[in-house]
Parts: structure tokens; sequence; C-alpha cells
């Protein structure tokens, strides 16, 4: 467990987060990882005790609060609770868009985890099955759904397997659940997109729609449907036992709630998760993890994320609106490191030449356009590419940007700006012609292969 005495002196800009006084969170910073004692939803069995069973989980939570659906969408009000997936998006206006529509709602659990390095989602279904159904359940009760879809990717040591024998045991006890479906989908990126979920679901294809209704009000059944990531109602789990107004004080002043992260990339055991509570910055993140000093860069909320400067996310805390000082967001979860010796724009490459193959196929911008960026990339990180290319790729970005039926197109934009903005020096050795020392240095973030994509080469940005 690590606490930073100094954190809450104050800093010009986070503020909001960082504040002493009426406001300011009430808690010390925590960060802690599975089993360890500084952990809440973290806590109980280590990770090498596997899958914690009923008898455990009832004897270190207790039983369910016996909630009504009023008392628990007034919970999802006073604490705020913010979605985990990444979009970040109020549970509480969810469920209420969702009962204001025709139809009862359909609510889909989405435990498919789509980004690659990221592993909270599957850490907390396979070591704290029951939280994740505890939370469901409640979930299931604020929109008077009796059925919950628990969904996954299709993937080894896919989390239905924990998910359906915690189930099992609910059964057996009695437990006044909602009728549970377990459901497996392919394992690709936008797949786990909330509307390829809830598509798959419905018996049609894992592939984001086009519409601008939300799924809230008009889901692919007819019914209003609401999709929450498995983080998200492990949190309602914890909230309804401890109350809205102390979960809501675990967090920074704009960011309710204790906080999962994945470290990936040039840390010491790449794919652990913390918890962290109180207003901690990434550098406490990093520190617990035995990083002692700021790294190059670090890739915030997901592979569509953001990069960061090290020094300046070090001191950043990790919240909505301290991140939005930097240009990042929480997203996923996941922090990146890179190391001073790495090239952050090989990187970068292999990112979104991964992005690239990972388009769901149907909207023209995308297909085509992120191919283009992909090569634009991998021309400027083997330094062939040219100052006049990165101007096209600049215009391409602007073109590919909003364009698509879903985020992925723009999350690859905002990776690929985010490289340009912050490491310019780089960019500007790697236009003066040929790769920097560190282009043969090994992989650092854990990127799967990329799918092939109708354009490899780099030769237009010459
Ligand atoms: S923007 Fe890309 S990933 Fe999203 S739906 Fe369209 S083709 Fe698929």
């Amino acid at each position: 467990m690590t606490t930073s005495p100094d954190l809450l002196a104050p800093r010009p800009t986070h503020a909001a987060d960082l504040r002493t006084g009426p406001g300011a969170s009430a808690f010390p910073v925590r960060i802690d990882r599975l089993g360890g004692t500084g952990a809440l939803l973290l806590s109980g069995p280590s990770a090498t005790d596997g899958s914690e069973g009923l008898v455990g989980h009832a004897t270190r939570w207790g039983p369910l609060p016996a909630h009504d659906g009023a008392r628990v969408r007034t919970l999802l009000r006073d604490s705020r609770l913010d979605g985990r997936g990444g979009a970040g998006f109020p549970v509480a206006r969810k469920v209420e868009t969702a009962l204001l529509a025709p139809g009862r709602p359909v609510l889909i659990v989405n435990a498919s985890e789509s980004e690659p390095a990221s592993r909270k989602d599957r850490t907390l279904c396979r070591h704290r099955p029951h939280l994740v159904l505890d939370g469901a359940s409640l979930l299931a009760r604020a929109l008077g759904a009796d059925e919950v879809v628990l969904h996954s990717h299709r993937i080894g040591g896919s989390p239905s397997g924990p998910l359906s024998l915690a189930i099992v045991e609910r059964v057996r006890a009695g437990l006044e659940d909602p009728a549970w479906h377990l459901s497996e989908g392919p394992d690709r990126y936008v797949a786990g997109e909330s509307s390829a979920v809830a598509s798959f679901v419905d018996g049609g294809e894992a592939r984001p729609r086009f519409t601008t209704r939300p799924l809230a009000v008009d889901g692919p059944s007819g019914r209003p449907t609401v999709v929450s990531n498995a983080e998200t109602v492990v949190q309602l789990a914890v909230a309804a036992r401890i109350g809205a107004v102390a979960w809501n004080s675990l967090g920074a002043p704009s960011s309710p709630g204790p906080r999962l992260v994945t470290l990936a990339g040039a840390v010491p055991r790449p794919g652990l998760v913390l918890e962290l509570t109180g207003p901690g910055t990434i550098g406490d993140l990093l520190t617990a993890e035995g990083l002692g000093a700021p790294p190059a860069a670090v890739l915030v909320g997901g592979f569509a994320g953001t990069w960061v400067r090290g020094d300046e996310a070090w001191q950043t805390p990790f919240s909505r609106e301290s991140l939005q000082c930097v240009g990042a967001s929480p997203g996923c979860g996941l922090l990146g490191v890179l190391p001073h010796d790495a090239c952050p724009l090989v990187e970068t490459a292999r990112i979104v030449r991964y992005l690239a193959g990972e388009s769901a196929g149907q909207c023209g911008s995308c297909v085509a356009g992120l191919p283009r960026l992909a090569g634009a990339m991998d021309a400027l990180a083997a330094g062939t590419a040219r100052r006049r290319g990165l101007a096209r790729m600049d215009a391409l970005a602007d073109t590919v940007l909003g364009s698509g039926a879903c985020a992925h197109p723009d999350g690859v934009v905002l990776l690929v700006r985010s490289a340009l903005r912050v490491f310019r020096d780089d960019v500007v050795r790697h236009l003066a012609g040929g790769p920097c020392r560190a282009a043969d240095h090994p992989p650092v973030l854990p990127v799967p292969d990329a799918r092939p994509t109708p354009t490899t080469g780099g030769d237009a940005w010459r």
C-alpha cells in the first residue's frame, strides 16, 4: 500500500481534485492490488486463491442489501456512479432514460473487455464473480428487468467459466436473482462496443450499429437496452454495501468512487490491476508498482487513448477532470508506460496498424482511412515520411474524424494526434531522414498482431 502525504498540497492545474476543505476527498490516497488490505473492490483472497466462492463472499460482504428498484436508482443518483467501460456516462441517467422508453428494459453486463492490454474486468469476473453478479442483480432491480445477459469474448480463460460456477452456487443457495444468461461473442476490438454487443446478444452480428437513437431508448430488439461493463456493476455492489456518500468520497471530487487501473508496458508486472482510492496521481500508481521516476510517456485510457509526457502524467491525478487538463480521460483505466529508451513513434505505429485491422468494415472512411493512417504512421516510424506527407496525414485525420458509425476511427485519430503533439522532437528527427536509435527496441506495449488491411505501405507519405 502506498500513501502520499504531499497530495493535499495545492497544485495549480488540478486544483479541483487536490483541494483541501469542503468538497475535498475525505480519504487519503490508497493503492492496492487483489487481496491487499488497502483494497476495497479487490479486497479478499489473493490472486493465487482463484475465484472467491459464495460462502467467502457472503462472509466478507454480508447478504446483498434488499433494496427495491427505487432505492437502487436513488443510490445511483446519490453516488454519481459513472460507467467504467470507457465513455464514463452517468449510470443513473442511462437507467432513467431506459425507464422512460416503451418496453421492458434489457440489461447486458459487458465483460468482453476488448482492450487488449486491459485486465480489470476479467480480474473481477475471475476472482470476484459474486460481486459482479450482486451488482448486476441490483442494476436489474433498478430497471425492473427480470433477466440479465452476461456477455464476454470467446477467448481462452473466458470470464464465462467463473461466472457460470458462481451462478450455480447462487441458484443452489436460493438467492433471489434475475434469470442469468451467458453470452460469448467474437474476440474483436469493436465487437466489445456497446451497440455491437447488444446486436450480437439479439442474434445479429457483433458490429456497431448505425443510428442516432441511444440503446437505452431503442435497442436492437426494439426494447430499451442498458449495457454496463463489469467494473461498473461491481462498483454498484460495493456502493450498496457502504452507502452512496461513503462510496462517493473514495474518489477525487470530480471522479466519484474508487477506480481500477491496469498497468502495461515498462512496469515490473505488466497486466497488474491496481485499485485507487482518493485523489492519487499517475505517479502514485506507478510508484506503488516500483517506478522511482517518471517514464518517457504514459498512454492513458487505452490503445485509442492519449499519450501524455511522463513528467506531466506523474503529477496528474487519475480522475476525469484532472486528466482532461492534459487532454486525456480515464477510458478503460489503462496506463501504458513507455521507457526512455523506446521509440514512441514505433509503438504508436504498431497500435495504429492493429486498430486499423480491427475496423468492423462497414463505414467507408474507417475502412479506407484507417489503413492509410496506419501507413502514414509506419512511414513516420521508419523514417521514410516527409514533411508534406505529414500535412496530408493531418488532412486525412480530419476526414476520418467523426465519420464512422462508432467512435473507433475517432479514437485512432486521437492517438495519432497525441503522438504527434507529445513526441514532436521525435517526429522532427524521423522526418530528417532515418529511424531514431531506439527503433530497434523490443516492443513495449502488448499489441496483438494486426489483421491484414487493404493498404500496407507508406509510400504515399513521402
Ligand atoms: S466506424 Fe469503423 S469500426 Fe465503427 S462501425 Fe464503422 S467501420 Fe465499424
